[in-house]
């Protein structure tokens, strides 16, 4: 319930306005958002780095609408890579396919993929295509599958929550590719995907098993300490190399088992999200775990009675 209350209430321009006006001037965002540009992503990810983790740098924004703004994105994506290469971060990029025209025009959406893949490769790199909302994924599948064949270092969400995953999963294993297994962050039919978390759950565990079985290089990105322990005793059992998997978590989230997998010796990368439209994602962030609400609301509380500072 209170879930949809945040959704509700993230569909209220007055209060989103205010929260976009205030987030990162009084620092509240911060907790889940590198910064509004890219110095900012890349300073918190090389602090990242320096506390042996590697990053994956999500540069957010919304669908794009013309052949020029999809450009447009594909630069700043290479800005990005050439950022990290720059300071030398461990760190890839993770890309979103509605931001490069899946919309309106797929054959340019794989095109302009294709080129941020090539570059990437070009700079000893990898990429990370995100899983979006259901409409999207027979399309994400093909356009990945199509640039995979091409570019070996290019790597896919799959999301736990929907029912075709596992067939997905089997579809691509062909490729050995790097398979990110997420639960799923968008609201899905019961028609299409699990509803309750134990179903959920469940899946998940079971897309663990399959992604352990050698055919991929799997990376558990999820807070949850029950699917992190399943994945370590499926690890364990199978003697899976340390270099052959990756544990991934979001900036600002569970920063304790951020610590406790890093001190366990397991690889970890950080998702690093940033950019001037974070408001929707810093929304969503808030809805998963309505206790970060209280921090939130407690900063704008302050900032409200702050006595005006005289001249
Ligand atoms: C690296 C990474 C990349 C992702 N990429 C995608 C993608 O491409 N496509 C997609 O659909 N989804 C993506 N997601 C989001 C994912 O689908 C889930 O919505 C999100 O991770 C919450 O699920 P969970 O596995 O953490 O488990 P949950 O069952 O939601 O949460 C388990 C526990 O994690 C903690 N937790 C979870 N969220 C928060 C929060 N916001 N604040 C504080 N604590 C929290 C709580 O302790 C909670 O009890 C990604 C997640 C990660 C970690």
């Amino acid at each position: 319930m209170m879930r949809s209350l945040i959704f509700w209430v993230s569909s209220k321009k007055a209060v989103t306005s205010t929260i976009a006006r205030n987030g990162m001037r009084s620092g509240f965002a911060r907790r889940f958002v590198a910064g509004e540009t890219l110095e900012e992503a890349l300073a918190a990810s090389a602090e990242l780095g320096r506390a042996s983790r590697r990053v994956s740098l999500n540069y957010l924004g919304e669908n794009v609408s013309s052949p020029e703004e999809a450009r447009t994105v594909r630069d700043n994506y290479i800005e990005m890579l050439r950022g990290l290469d720059c300071r030398s971060i461990d760190g890839n990029i993770s890309i979103k396919l509605t931001q490069l025209g899946l919309d309106f025009d797929r054959t340019l959406c794989r095109d302009l993929t294709m080129e941020i893949a090539a570059t990437a490769q070009t700079l000893c790199r990898d990429i990370e295509v995100d899983m979006e909302a259901s409409a999207y994924i027979d399309a994400t599948l093909d356009i990945f599958e199509a640039v995979r064949k091409q570019h070996q270092n290019v790597g896919l969400a799959v999301q736990a929550y929907l029912y075709r995953t596992e067939k997905d999963i089997e579809r691509l294993a062909p490729l050995r590719p790097k398979l990110r297994l997420v639960k799923g962050a968008y609201r899905e039919p019961a028609s299409i995907a699990w509803q309750k978390k134990s179903e959920v759950d469940a899946n998940y565990r079971r897309l663990v098993d399959l992604l352990f079985d050698g055919r991929f290089y799997p990376a558990i990105a999820t807070h949850d300490p029950a699917m992190q322990e399943h994945a370590l005793t499926r690890l364990r059992e199978r003697g899976v190399a340390a270099s052959a998997y990756e544990f991934q978590m979001i900036y600002g989230i569970r920063r304790d088992l951020q610590e406790s997998i890093r001190q366990a010796g397991h690889a970890l990368r950080i998702y690093v999200p940033f950019g001037s439209d974070w408001c929707p994602y810093f929304m969503r962030r808030l809805s998963e775990r309505p206790a970060n609400c209280i921090f939130v609301l407690r900063s704008l509380i302050a900032e409200a009675f702050r006595p005006t500072r005289k001249a």
